[in-house]
Parts: structure tokens; C-alpha cells; sequence
């Protein structure tokens, strides 16, 4: 799997935690609430059977969450419809009935829409996330408006302040929300376009492998890590390569050095890594093999560069030097090494693989 798909499952799983950690927490507050109102006798006759009603169909999703993940979204927007229906429909009770009565309940109910706002916002897409709470905002609000007249009208100013209170409280709280989904947006942006700058400053853009400062990193990092076994480095040079450009011209040097990058790719293995050092020279890392092993894959690799005849500039050959580092050992050194074998490669007639003495 690519490092971008890992780090995609990753995230799913881990987002799939926290939704499931959501649910179940909002179920938790709910028998709470239906234990303590119940045991204090503060517990309304609708709440009687709306709390038993709302926490099964809440158990319910968190169950269908967690033995099928594929639900989850249906779950998450369920359950947002769910309390928002319930929380709004508190507070539309509270407008209709009497002013001096239910306070404790809307204040109970208004306190928690928030979380609701918080929760639509970490889950839902961003327009999802808008109109569920602009709706559920805006259908509260309504009620809350009617309340507060009523209680203005029969001089209850204290409820009346409360009610208006909680509505700038609730509004204040969505715009904030908005901002730092904004934010978000911005910096996900900002981020995937620094992702994208390192990635072309470690690419080289003609063949689209890794370039000299990529490799260099990974020469040091294997410097500094606690490798048990060495690594070999490969150092592959075209041959006659300026004689190629001034007979056919740059643009057919360029396609064989995209071809010769695709056919030592051809031939790595998963954990091997593969740059362009500079020029018409490529370097291979290949962690943990013998001398034996990495002189086979440079000897493949000659082959079939040599076999992969250019259309235009016909056969090209390649030489090669190796060396090996043991664990502790300088990387610098080890790539002097099989400098030292290209150059042996070079002098002993081209067209070989040489390793260091
Ligand atoms: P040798 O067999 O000894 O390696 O000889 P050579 O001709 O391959 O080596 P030399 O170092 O003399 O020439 C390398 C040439 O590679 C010179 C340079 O113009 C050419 N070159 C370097 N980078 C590029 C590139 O990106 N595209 C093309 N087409 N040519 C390049
Ligand atoms: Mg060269
Ligand atoms: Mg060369």
C-alpha cells in the first residue's frame, strides 16, 4: 500500500473512533440525564419516554457503527437529526406552554445544542455542517423568539434576558465554528501545497525519481539508524552518453535517461530506493544484501539496458560500481567506494559491473 493510501485508512479508522466515542457519549449523557431527573423527580412526562426513545435508537447506530463500518455516515447524520429533533422540539414545548414553566428544561436543553454545532462541524462536510445547524439554529431560535416575547409581555424579564441571551450565545458559537472551519479548509490547503513543494524538491523532473537531496537524506538516515545489516549502493553511468547527445541530440539523451531510470525501477524491490545523482548517473540503495546480490541486480540491470534498443539512438550501454556499508560505517566512504568501482568499470572497457576491493 502507498504511504498516502496508509495514512488515508489510518485517519478513517481513527475518525471512525472518535464518531463511535461521540455517540456513545452522547448516549452516556443522556441516561444520566434520565437517571437524575428521574431520581430528583425533575423528569417531564414527554422526557419519560422521549430519553428511553432517543438512547436505544443512539446504542442502536453506535451497534450498527461499529459491526458495519460502511454505515457510519448514515449513522453520524441519524443521530445529528435525532437530538436535533429532540433538542428542538424542547424548546418549541417550552414557547407553547405557560412562560413560568420548563424553565429548567430549556435551560437544560439549551446549554447542550452546542455540542450538537461542534459535533455537525467535526463530522459532516462542510455544507452539510451549515445547513444542519443553520436549521436547527434557526427553527430554536424561532421558538426561543416566541418565548421571549411571551415572557416579556408577562413581565418575566429574567426568563426574557435568558432566552435572548442563549440565542447571541448560540449565534456567537456558530460563527466561531464557521471560522475555524474556514481556517481548517485554508490550512489543509496550505499544507497539501507544502506537501506538494517537498515532494517536487526531492523529484528530480525529468524522470520522476528521486533526486540527489533525497538521496542524500537517505544516506544519512541510514547513517544514524540502528541497522542490523548494510546496504548496498550501486552507482550505474551511461556510457558514452555525451557522444549520444551530440550525435542524436539532447531531447534523445533525455528519453534514454527517462528509460534507463524506468528499467533500474523495473528491477527494485519494494524496500530498495533509486535517485539520479546528477547528470547520466543514477544511484540504487539496497538495504540488507550481500555482495553477491547486489552484483546480480547490477549485472540485470546492464542487461537490459543494453538489450532496450532506443528507436532512434539504437543499443546503450551502462556500467556500474558497488560497494558495501556495514552497519557504523561512513556512508561517504562506502560511496567513494563505488566510485572508485565505476571508475574501475570504466578503465576495465564499459559495459561491466565493478565492485570495490
Ligand atoms: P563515460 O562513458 O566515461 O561515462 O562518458 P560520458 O560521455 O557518458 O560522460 P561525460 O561525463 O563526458 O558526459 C556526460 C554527459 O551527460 C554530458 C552532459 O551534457 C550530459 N547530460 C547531463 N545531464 C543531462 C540531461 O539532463 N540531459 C541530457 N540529454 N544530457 C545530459
Ligand atoms: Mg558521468
Ligand atoms: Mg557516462
Amino acid at each position: 500500500m502507498s504511504e498516502s493510501a496508509d495514512a488515508l485508512s489510518s485517519l478513517a479508522r481513527r475518525r471512525r473512533q472518535i464518531v463511535t466515542v461521540f455517540i456513545a457519549a452522547g448516549a452516556l449523557v443522556f441516561i444520566a440525564l434520565w437517571a437524575f431527573e428521574t431520581s430528583a423527580g425533575l423528569i417531564k412526562p414527554s422526557d419519560e419516554w422521549a430519553y428511553p426513545l432517543v438512547i436505544v435508537f443512539l446504542c442502536l447506530n453506535l451497534l450498527g457503527v461499529i459491526a458495519r463500518p460502511q454505515l457510519q455516515p448514515y449513522a453520524e447524520l441519524a443521530c445529528y437529526l435525532v437530538v436535533a429533533f429532540y433538542l428542538v422540539a424542547q424548546v418549541a414545548l417550552f414557547a407553547l406552554g405557560p412562560p413560568d414553566q420548563g424553565i429548567y428544561d430549556v435551560a437544560n436543553t439549551l446549554q447542550w445544542m452546542p455540542a450538537l454545532y461542534v459535533a455537525a462541524f467535526m463530522f459532516f462536510p462542510r455544507r452539510r455542517a451549515v445547513v444542519a445547524v443553520t436549521v436547527t439554529f434557526l427553527l430554536s431560535s424561532l421558538a426561543l423568539g416566541i418565548a421571549a416575547l411571551q415572557a416579556s409581555v408577562s413581565d418575566d424579564l429574567r426568563v426574557s434576558a435568558l432566552l435572548v441571551n442563549a440565542v447571541v450565545a448560540h449565534l456567537l458559537t456558530l460563527l466561531l465554528l464557521s471560522l475555524v472551519t474556514m481556517l481548517r479548509t485554508e490550512y489543509d490547503r496550505v499544507a497539501r501545497h507544502a506537501r506538494s513543494m517537498e515532494d517536487a524538491a526531492r523529484t528530480d523532473p525529468l524522470t520522476g525519481i528521486a533526486n540527489r537531496r533525497a538521496l542524500e537524506d537517505w544516506m544519512q538516515s541510514f547513517e544514524h539508524q540502528d541497522a542490523e545489516r548494510g546496504a548496498a549502493l550501486v552507482l550505474f553511468d551511461i556510457d558514452h552518453f555525451k557522444t549520444i547527445n551530440d550525435q542524436h541530440g539532447h531531447l534523445v539523451g533525455d528519453e534514454i535517461l527517462v528509460m534507463t531510470a524506468q528499467l533500474i525501477r523495473s528491477q527494485l524491490r519494494t524496500m530498495d530506493r533509486v535517485g539520479r545523482w546528477g547528470g547520466e548517473e543514477f544511484l540504487v540503495i539496497l538495504e540488507d544484501v550481500s555482495m553477491a546480490n547486489a552484483l546480480r541486480f547490477a549485472d540485470r540491470v546492464r542487461h537490459l539496458v543494453t538489450v532496450s534498443a532506443h528507436p532512434v539512438a539504437g543499443s546503450v550501454t551502462i556500467s556500474a560500481g558497488i560497494a558495501l556499508c556495514s552497519p557504523g560505517e561512513a556512508v561517504a566512504d562506502t560511496f567513494r567506494a563505488a566510485d572508485a568501482a565505476l571508475y574501475a568499470a570504466k578503465s576495465g572497457g564499459r559495459n561491466r559491473v565493478s565492485e570495490s576491493a
